[in-house]
């Protein structure tokens, strides 16, 4: 086994300990292997392992990596994404994690309707109020779902969040429990065509705290594919 896959058993059974402790379905917590910056070969390694799932955050790196990776694996645009980039996407990520305004919504909306496809996305949500962080305000979600929900090649599948950085990660089950108790009130106000079933939460350094929390995806970069060094890409 290569340093690769043992990262990735470890990954899985930390997941599949959190959800058991919540008494969760650890099969209800999908593992995304983020895999931005590294080469190929490691994410081949990764699929060979058993990962369908990978995470991205700059267009370009998705489209030069597309066509070495088999068709069963999925891209997952976790990133801030420009709206004049969406047009190189749409049809070749099965989610994106980061809508955070109606202007979004509707480039997608147009650049799916062109291909005849509807695509998923995830609202991001910037729970902690943090000033540099992406993601819409708490409070401003359910407007963002209810206008969302009138365009129709465009559905909302659940929240993302990036949590603030933290030493313990136990200071950040606050912001997961946050997610999931905004993502219940979304629902109850039972908006035509939107329905949160899925909450991407957790990172390397807080996956664990994630899926007991309810996570349906963990995006997980530095625990399977080690440091990421910027400066070679
Ligand atoms: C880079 C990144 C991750 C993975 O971070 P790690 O700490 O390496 O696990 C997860 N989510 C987003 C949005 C990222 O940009």
């Amino acid at each position: 086994m290569n340093s690769i896959e043992r990262n990735i058993e470890e990954v899985r059974n930390n997941i599949i300990i959190s959800a058991k402790k919540a008494g969760r379905n650890p099969s209800d917590t999908v593992l995304i292997a983020v895999s931005k910056t590294k080469p190929v070969e490691d994410m081949l390694a990764a699929y060979n392992a058993g990962i369908r799932d990978f995470g991205e955050n700059k267009v370009q790196e998705i489209l030069e990596k597309y066509d070495s990776i088999p068709k069963d694996a999925r891209f997952h645009m976790i990133g801030h994404l420009q709206k004049n980039k969406v047009k190189y996407i749409v049809d070749k990520v099965c989610l994106i994690h980061s809508v955070d305004s109606f202007e979004l919504a509707e480039v997608i909306e147009r650049e799916s309707l062109k291909r005849n496809l509807t695509t998923d996305i995830l609202i991001e949500v910037n729970i902690a109020g943090e000033e540099s962080k992406f993601g819409v305000r708490p409070e401003d979600t359910l407007e963002l779902c209810q206008k969302i929900s009138k365009l129709p090649h465009v559905r909302v599948r659940g929240l993302m969040t990036v949590a603030p950085y933290v030493e313990n990660p136990e200071d950040n089950r606050q912001y997961f429990v946050g997610l999931r108790q905004l993502g219940i009130d979304i629902n109850s106000q039972n908006i035509d065509n939107i329905y949160i079933e899925k909450l991407s939460m957790g990172m390397s350094k807080d996956y664990c705290i994630a899926a007991e929390e309810g996570a349906g995806f963990v995006r997980v970069g530095t625990d399977i594919f080690g440091e990421r060094n910027y400066n070679t890409v």
